[in-house]
């Protein structure tokens, strides 16, 4: 009976971990390397085809995105998940496989013009489509058998809809093991979806850290509706616009929550029935799926809300568009509104067609409600950039630029440590994960020097032996090698000799009208010189 930590290790993005038990393999999630990539992760060590089956935490990218390629090289397996998990996945696996798709397409098109080698993409429609067909739902709570010797139970995590830790229970020649995966651990009071709930005993822990060094500044709700009615009044009174560049799942939800509150308490006076309009088919499918999950997956609060008979996240005014038509018509509108679209941070989606139009105009306002990295079109305007450029066209900004602070989704050094107290006796072994290198390695030493845990932070490779509790294998972060893009001495001569030969085409072709017994005379020369290169 073996753990073995492959992705997310030292990092925050590629979730992976094995468990291996008489002969069989399960991985538990098995994500996408997303951002900066810090050390090298372990190969699978398991053919795709050796793998039994898959559990997974939640459906984020990071920790579901790779799960197609294990159907494209051979896994024929189940992947358990809970119920909204399974739904949520099967849009966002699918809106993977276009990323790839149309990601090799484009590297292929500039390998075309440049003569560099081709792509293929990770995995296509087809492979999505076969991970989607095998995602099994479970409900929260229920214990489920899913091999001879391995049962598994999902409980609510508070992460994102659907999101759960899992306990899983091993038995190997008659001793029972008990491994809990926190997943990614939730922050309290996130609107719509649970609280973290506990867990009460394990043997092992396998810990996400993401946060593990940082404390949250907390917000209430009512803070951020009363903040976001604000700024709705403030720009609807003026004439104009509120463009959210927003995730499209989880975070568009959510804001949809703040308005259909407002709306309900009439917060903004003289704009009644102003409309939503909501351009995302990704988070117009989201949404769908939070319309119809089981009342398991809500927060007391939003309990209350459909119980009155509410909706808590449509309403009357909320207009979705598909197609990319509808989308364009909304400009037409001329009536002050609410625009959400993606992507959140403004590098990709709809988003930039709205900025395109809105940037330009005083009245309108640009509400950015999560956080922009460094570098994206969201922090630049954030950062009050004067001209942006967005499709090739030079935009001045404008419009007014706002925050709208945020929940994080991930709980703080405070929250993992509430979550990890709650065991009411302490694990054998503490793993942390799911952090970068810092935040990791100093959650693990405060659990072992404040809070008496036996805790580790391993790097990618690392194998326990779950009887024994003893290490199989210790490996180190091997650093990911920065990519030097230097050019050799033969790839310059060689584009050198392609510059000119681009020269002596420019030239030829500015020699139209000229007498034809010099143009057949260039014509031998050059006739006579390519013959000269062929026979070099
Ligand atoms: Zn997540
Ligand atoms: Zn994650």
């Amino acid at each position: 009976m073996e753990l073995t930590f492959l992705g997310a290790a030292h990092e925050v993005t590629g979730s992976c971990t094995l468990i291996s038990t008489g002969g069989k393999n399960i991985l538990v999630d098995f994500g996408l390397e997303q951002g900066k990539d810090t050390f090298v992760n372990a190969d699978l060590m398991v053919e795709p085809s050796k793998i039994d089956c898959v559990l997974l935490t939640h459906a984020h990218i990071d920790h579901s995105g790779k799960i197609p390629l294990l159907y494209k090289n051979g896994f024929t397996g189940t992947v358990y998940a809970t119920e909204a998990t399974c739904a949520l996945c099967r849009i966002m696996l699918l809106d993977s496989a276009n990323i790839q798709v149309s990601d090799a397409e484009w590297e292929n098109r500039k390998a075309l013009r440049s003569g560099g080698e081709t792509v293929e993409p990770l995995y296509n429609i087809e492979d999505a489509q076969e991970a989607i067909s095998h995602l099994w739902g479970c409900k929260y709570g229920e214990e489920r058998q899913i091999l001879e010797n391995v049962r598994v139970r999902f409980t609510d995590i508070g992460h994102l809809l659907g999101s759960a830790c899992i306990e899983v229970w091993i038995t190997e020649n008659g001793v029972e093991k008990k491994i809990v995966f926190s997943g990614d651990v939730g922050n309290t009071n996130k609107p719509i979806i649970n609280d973290p709930q506990p867990v009460k005993e394990a043997d092992y822990v396998v810990i996400e850290s993401t946060y593990g060094d940082r404390t949250h500044e907390y917000s209430k709700d009512a803070d951020t509706v009363e903040l976001l009615a604000e700024y709705l009044q403030e720009t609807f009174d003026r004439g104009g616009n509120v463009v959210i560049p927003s995730f499209a799942i989880g975070r568009t939800q959510e804001i949809l929550y703040f308005i259909s509150q407002i709306k309900n308490e009439k917060m903004v006076s003289g704009h009644d029935g102003f409309p939503v309009y909501v351009d995302s088919p990704l988070a117009n499918e989201a949404t769908g799926i939070f319309l119809q999950c089981t009342e398991d997956c809500f927060d007391e609060e939003t309990r209350a809300v459909i119980q009155q008979g509410i909706n808590p996240i449509y309403f009357d005014d909320l207009r979705v568009s598909v197609t990319s038509e509808e989308s364009k018509q909304i400009n037409f509108d001329t009536t002050p509104k609410v625009i959400i679209a993606a992507s959140g941070m403004c590098e990709g989606g709809r988003i930039r067609h709205h900025l395109k139009h809105n940037l330009w105009d005083k009245k309108n306002l640009i509400l950015f409600v999560g956080y922009q990295s460094a570098g994206t079109l969201g922090r630049i305007i954030y950062d009050g950039a004067k001209k942006v450029k967005i499709f090739n066209e030079e935009i001045n900004v404008r419009a007014q630029v706002g925050l709208l602070p945020g929940i994080s989704g991930h709980a703080d050094k405070n929250g993992l440590l509430k979550w990890i107290n709650s065991f009411e006796k302490k694990p054998d072994q503490v793993f942390v994960n799911h952090g970068d290198d810092i935040a990791a390695s100093s959650f693990a030493e405060c659990l072992r020097s404040e809070h008496g845990f036996n805790a580790f932070a391993p790097f990618s490779g690392t194998s326990f032996d779950l009887i024994t509790g003893e290490p199989v294998k210790l490996t180190q972060g091997i650093p990911v090698e920065k990519k030097v893009v230097k050019k050799d001495k033969g790839q310059l001569a060689y584009e050198r000799v392609i510059a000119a030969a681009e020269r002596l085409l420019a030239t030829v072709k500015s020699c139209k009208g000229r007498p034809n017994k010099d143009l057949a005379r260039y014509a031998s020369q050059i006739d006579s010189l390519r013959d000269r290169i062929k026979n070099d």
